[in-house]
């Protein structure tokens, strides 16, 4: 049940200490290596995690193809493989707040977000894919009267995922549930600040019946364990969600390697445009302040750039304004908060230096402190900076906080070269009553997905991915088990 008291069970249980899942069992990594795991509601050590080495990620991707080669997992009937995810799916609906909980004082998401997105959405997107699993044929293509031509769908072997701090679970399942339920064995890394609920739903996992080796976690720095992964040569696929430059080393390494395939969902400066014959402003308003001030903006598709008509401008600027202040940053385990902790001392910094430096241009800045600092944790007050360049920072790189990028527009055309001017192409929004505008805003950006007269709206059944630099592959959709499957055609001469 959603409720404070049933959050309060959990807010200051003991929390164990994290280790590596290698082929079913759960060990320390090879030289007892241990990392801090902080949390940022407080800024102190909530417990530690195994601090994997290159050795631990080969032997779990060893496990991954050992299981993965005696068809333990993918020989399985797919029924089998089917009452398996279901059954783990269930498990972690069950534990829903104590996973919740958990990762909140892990990531400092705020709880009503964290309860829905993460283990919920987790448990609905592995449910998703188990109950499609059964679902996927192969073809028979019309090649002629004296041939069989046979077009076979395999599971592509094993697949690394690597993943990021502000969704670990809602995106880990996003690549776990399709590359699972189609038969592939899987050697994932979490973040190093956000690993405690994976590994507490990889435990689920085992207990739902998953087959050792089938899926293993290992904890640790991206530069040894995610490096080690991406440079293996007995990974088949690597889908990985973070930031930009960390997707460059990827590709790199695959193409220094075996030429894994790599999916990638990176960073955006997502525009949020909105006309002037906008329906409802102050909803637009409103919805705007949600897409871009939840989660403390550590959301990928937050639309961190509003971009608005001249002439509602100013107006616009008060209501937005307004419906910030209703946004309640605090303790993210209240469930009335609106906006959560910042995940890390490292990424407040950087939310603040982008803060600064708008003050240096002679930008005007609403909000843009650090607050709560007695509690020692990392919180930060939401953000609005107006009159923001095209040429500014800003407007440019990807801040991943609370901080909203606003610029003035004229005509329809700049509009739609202002959303464009940017190497993203992630998410964007237009708001307008025009029909005929709306549509042609839709066709012109250059986003993988745009939302119209509301911001942020989403379901699995339909494809997340990047366009330019925001990434390549789309996680969700049932178009997310192509990234998993290889084609085989059987040629038959009859
Ligand atoms: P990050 O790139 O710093 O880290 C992501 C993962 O990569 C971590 O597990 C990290 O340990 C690992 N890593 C780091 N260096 C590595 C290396 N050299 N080799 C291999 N692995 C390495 O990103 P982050 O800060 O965790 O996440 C924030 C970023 O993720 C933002 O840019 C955000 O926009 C993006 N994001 C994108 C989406 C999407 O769907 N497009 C969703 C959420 C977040």
């Amino acid at each position: 049940m959603f409720d404070q008291a049933t959050v309060e069970e959990f807010r200051s249980a003991a929390v164990q200490r994290g280790r590596l899942l290698i082929d079913g069992s759960w060990v320390e990594a090879a030289d007892g290596a241990t990392m801090d795991v902080v949390s940022p509601l407080d800024g102190r050590v909530l417990t530690t995690i195994a601090k994997g080495t290159r050795k631990d990620a080969d032997a779990a991707i060893k496990a991954a193809r050992v299981a993965f080669t005696d068809g333990r997992w993918s020989s399985l009937p797919p029924a089998a493989r089917k009452l398996v995810l279901l059954k783990w799916a269930e498990l972690i609906e069950r534990n829903a707040m104590e996973i919740a909980v958990l990762g909140v004082r892990d990531n400092g998401t705020e709880i009503a977000m964290a309860y829905k997105a993460e283990p919920l959405s987790a448990a609905a997107t592995i449910r998703y894919y188990a109950e499609a699993l059964d679902k996927i044929y192969g073809e028979i293509a019309p090649t002629g009267p004296e041939t069989l031509a046979l077009v076979h769908r395999e599971p592509v072997g094993v697949v690394g995922a690597i993943l990021p701090w502000n969704f670990p679970l809602m995106i880990g399942a996003w690549k776990i549930g399709p590359a699972l339920a189609v038969g592939c064995t899987m050697v994932v890394k979490p973040s190093e600040s956000a690993s405690l609920t994976l590994l507490k739903i990889a435990d689920l996992g085992l207990q739902a019946g998953l087959p050792a080796g089938v899926l293993n976690i290992v904890t640790g720095e991206g530069t040894v364990v995610g490096a080690a992964i991406s440079e293996s040569m007995d990974i088949d696929v690597l889908t990985f969600t973070g930031s930009g430059p960390t997707g460059r080393r990827l590709m790199e390494a695959a193409a220094r390697s075996n030429l894994k395939r790599v999916y990638l969902e990176l960073g955006g400066k997502s525009p949020n445009v909105v006309f002037a014959d906008a329906p409802n402003l102050a909803e637009a308003a409103k919805v705007a302040a949600g897409g871009i001030f939840r989660n403390s903006g550590q959301v990928c598709i937050a639309g961190s750039r509003l971009l608005v008509e001249r002439s509602v401008h100013d107006a616009f600027v008060v209501e937005l304004t307004k419906a910030m202040r209703g946004i309640a940053v605090g303790d993210p385990l209240d469930i009335r908060t609106g906006a959560g902790a910042v995940t890390s001392a490292a990424q407040l910094d950087r939310n603040l230096g982008f803060v600064k430096e708008a003050h240096s241009l002679g930008r005007t800045v609403v909000g843009g402190a650090r607050i709560r600092e007695e509690t020692g944790g990392f919180f930060m007050e939401p953000t609005i900076i107006t009159g923001v360049e095209a040429t500014d920072r800003l407007a440019r790189e990807e801040v991943f906080g609370p901080v909203l990028a606003v610029t003035p527009f004229d005509t329809e055309e700049e509009a739609l070269a202002l959303a464009n001017g940017t190497e993203f192409g992630l998410a964007a929004a237009v708001w307008t009553s025009n029909l005929s505008r709306a549509h042609r805003m839709v066709r012109g950006i250059n986003a993988g997905v745009v939302h119209v007269n509301t911001y942020g709206g989403a379901d699995l059944t339909v494809p997340l991915g990047g366009l330019k630099q925001s990434g390549n592959g789309h996680d969700k959709s049932l178009h997310a088990f192509d990234k998993f499957l290889d084609l085989k055609t059987a040629w038959i001469k009859l």
